[in-house]
């Protein structure tokens, strides 16, 4: 089966374990829980594990942006670049290794990138850190084997074993730290942590590995790997994916920054990039020429994949390439897309933790209908069931169109009994937006500025109708989580909202929500002003429209057996 037009197909839906079991590598720039600034953290947090299920030894490796609680030291140290000393900390969580490394440049009063000053002036040093460090930890760092992969698997004396052990030993914890003794106690915590660990063979995952890039943070593993690994004889089996989950940002710093990467001369080719004229800022590109991270990394990566096969399409044009469409093209051969997954636990409406009412299938009207009162209150809203609450939810960033919702939200909000609740931060203009719609519709809008997780997952629970009006969105997740919720969304037709949100039919009785293809205040506000009519007046349209949604596959599984797929493809070629 071949990848046509950015799509795998899964020729084995359900199949629990892989064929051939692979050493998986993510780097990553931000991963969920730990760190999080958007979509990238959310997927770094679930597909793994959705891998690591199949059978797969998969590590996740992240920078240690705060002294995290799970996360142990585990004595490594490497200097790399020259003159930068790292460290590193690990956790395996259900199977999954996560290493983060540890480096004076990673934590930060601000942001993860930026702060109140703009982008941080040395991104470039701390993500080609990042990238070098994942590169060597296969070479050293020792981990347990997870038990997916122990062979032959551990017979259950030796588990038992252990476990009594462990037991013993958090025993003689406990009892040490009630008599105070504090020293003795985080001892007998330590011995207990050894025990449980002891009998688990330890193991390097060796240069037989897949690494996955994500992004430009990470995007010249492939460039390392040719440029500064093979050439030595080194991991001369292992394959790079570079993955684009958003191709806006792309590492671009001016050419004499080459120099500082830790690459050979006669590679700087690879990263050069001359800007056309009209797209040249800046003192030090006055010439259009610069260093561009993510172009090496789409250049000498063996596959690309990119979230959704819409934004496959879109990458490869003028409209939505940004300088990389005739690279993008030319790689066209090994580029597929693959559409999210969520995870199904955190996102899941029958046990969120932060609903004030949960709720399923069976009972989504009323489940809802308690959560929407109940968000009114909390927000001083008028309380009524029957008000449609429409809401936004992303960052506020003219990608994601919150200008557009603005121009559409003043005709939507003086025509029309709907309640409109947006949550979002970001463009300091865009939040101050927020805060004027609210003061001028003081009973009909909210707009709450900040990142706000618990607020997030109970505004997605009260909503009838999400608004997505990205200007592009390569997979776009509040959609998916929306329809799961039981939330109609109503989206701008781009990237991955055109590859998930199905239109809604009222003949065949199809689809999950609305697109427009006019991405502006008119097509929004046509969309919307459908979706309002179909939950005004054809309830039980709008209810079937709902359990769609809510029923739709969204797991990570599915999308796991892809990337598999493509793994598969980037190992039978040579590298
Ligand atoms: P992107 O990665 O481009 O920001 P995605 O839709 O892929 O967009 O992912 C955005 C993620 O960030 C989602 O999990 C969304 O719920 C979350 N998010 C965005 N803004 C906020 C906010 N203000 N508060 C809480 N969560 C937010």
């Amino acid at each position: 089966v071949h990848g046509t037009a950015g799509s795998v197909v899964v020729e084995q839906p359900g199949l629990k374990r892989a064929t051939t079991l692979r050493n998986i590598m993510f780097v990553t720039s931000e991963v969920a829980p730990w760190s999080k600034t958007g979509g990238l953290a959310d997927v770094l947090g679930s597909l793994p594990f959705a891998l690591a299920e199949r059978g797969h030894r998969v590590m996740v490796v992240a920078p240690r942006y705060a002294p995290y609680d799970g996360p142990k030291d585990t004595g490594a140290r490497v200097t790399l670049l020259g003159h930068a000393e790292v460290g590193y900390f690990h956790q395996q969580i259900k199977g999954v290794d996560f290493v983060f490394v540890d480096h004076p440049s990673y934590p930060r009063p601000g942001g993860l990138y930026s702060d109140a000053n703009g982008v941080y002036g040395d991104n470039q040093f701390r993500f080609s850190l990042l990238t070098l460090a994942a590169m060597e930890a296969p070479f050293f760092l020792e981990l347990p084997v997870p038990p997916q992969q122990q062979d032959p698997p551990r017979s259950p004396t030796a588990i038992a074993a252990a476990e009594a052990a462990a037991a013993a030993a958090a025993a003689a914890a406990k009892a040490a730290n009630g008599s105070g003794a504090a020293t003795a106690a985080a001892i007998a915590e330590i011995q207990a942590e050894v025990a449980a660990d002891s009998s688990v063979p330890r193991t390097k995952y060796g240069q037989d590995i897949m690494f996955v890039a994500n992004d430009w943070h990470t995007s010249l593993i492939p460039v390392y790997l040719a440029a500064k690994y093979r050439p030595h004889g080194v991991y001369g089996n292992a394959r790079a994916i570079v993955a684009i989950h958003n191709l806006r940002h792309q590492g671009v710093f001016p050419p004499y920054t080459y120099e500082s990467l830790g690459l050979p001369p006669h590679w700087y080719g690879c990263l050069e990039w001359q800007y056309p004229p009209h797209q040249r800022q800046g003192s030090w590109a006055e010439e259009g020429r610069s260093v561009n991270h993510l172009k090496a990394g789409l250049t000498t990566a063996d596959r690309v994949v990119t979230v959704s096969a819409g934004y496959a399409e879109e990458i490869k044009t003028y409209l939505g390439g940004w300088g990389m469409e005739g690279i993008i093209a030319a790689r066209d051969p090994v580029l597929n897309g693959i559409v999210n997954g969520i995870d199904t636990d955190e996102w899941n409406p029958s046990i969120d933790p932060h609903l004030p009412a949960n709720y399923d299938m069976t009972n989504f009207v009323e489940g809802k209908a308690k959560c929407k009162m109940e968000l009114q209150r909390e927000l001083g809203l008028p309380v009524n069931e029957h008000i449609p609450m429409v809401a936004f939810i992303g960052r506020l960033d003219p990608q994601k169109g919150a200008d557009i919702l603005l121009e559409a939200a003043q005709q939507l909000l003086r025509h029309n009994n709907v309640q409109l609740v947006c949550l979002g931060s970001g463009n300091k203009d865009l939040e101050d937006g927020l805060r004027w719609l609210e003061s001028e519709f003081k009973d009909r809008a909210r707009g709450w500025v900040g990142f706000n997780v618990p607020f997030s997952h109970k505004l997605t629970a009260a909503a009838d109708i999400l608004l997505m009006p990205s200007r592009f969105e390569p997979c776009g997740l509040n959609q998916l989580y929306a329809m799961r919720y039981g939330t109609v969304p109503v989206a701008h037709k781009t990237g991955g909202l055109r590859d998930t949100v199905i239109d809604f039919n009222p003949w065949a009785q199809e689809g999950t929500g609305w697109t427009y293809t006019s991405c502006d205040a008119q097509g929004l506000l046509h969309a919307v002003g459908m979706a309002l009519l179909t939950y005004n007046n054809h309830k039980e349209d709008f209810r079937k429209l709902q359990l769609r949604g809510m029923t739709r596959e969204a797991s990570w599984d599915g999308a796991a057996q892809q990337y598999e797929q493509i793994i598969d493809w980037a190992f039978m070629d040579p590298p």
